[in-house]
């Protein structure tokens, strides 16, 4: 990967590979959203998707997420600008999309992948799997994100 390529290359110019390691792991896309309207911007839950792992934070059906869950949000250089608003203000496609910087406790930062979850940005210990909540219970599990 080039050299601090997040602030040096645009968004569409990047590898597959920059792309992917842009991600800075946090989890919180995989919570579940509610919209009351189409105009104002998505509400987080904390409840996750049922393919979360919540220990780690990550997919645990990455390469097949499509198949498996039919609302699973995928991000892409050509899509980045209409998902925006469903990602979370830490969310690094967002800050990039943004032309901000990455924070610093961003593994690519901090070169620890495990920083995310010692600086408390991920859904790590925060977030309940959706198996366990019925879906008219979902206003009670209302976060800030
Ligand atoms: S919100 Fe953004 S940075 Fe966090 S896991 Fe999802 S895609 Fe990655
Ligand atoms: S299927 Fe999609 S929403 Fe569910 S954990 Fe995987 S990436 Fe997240």
């Amino acid at each position: 990967m080039r050299k601090d390529f997040w602030k040096n290359i645009p968004i569409e110019k990047l590898t597959r590979e920059e792309w992917e390691a842009l991600c800075d792991g946090c989890g919180k896309c995989c919570l579940i959203k509610l919209q009351k309207d189409k105009l104002l911007a998505p509400i987080y839950t904390s409840v996750a998707c049922e393919f979360l792992n919540l220990k780690s934070c990550r997919c645990t059906v990455y390469s097949s997420r499509v198949k498996k869950k039919k609302d699973c949000l995928v991000l892409t250089p050509d899509n980045l600008q209409q998902m925006v608003e469903w990602l979370p203000n830490s969310c690094s496609y967002r800050l990039v999309h943004e032309k901000k910087d990455l924070p610093d406790w961003h593994y690519l930062n901090k070169k620890n992948q495990k920083s995310v979850h010692i600086s408390g940005n991920s859904v790590q210990n925060l977030a309940i799997s959706e198996i366990f909540v019925a879906e008219e219970d979902l206003e009670d599990f209302i976060v800030k994100y």
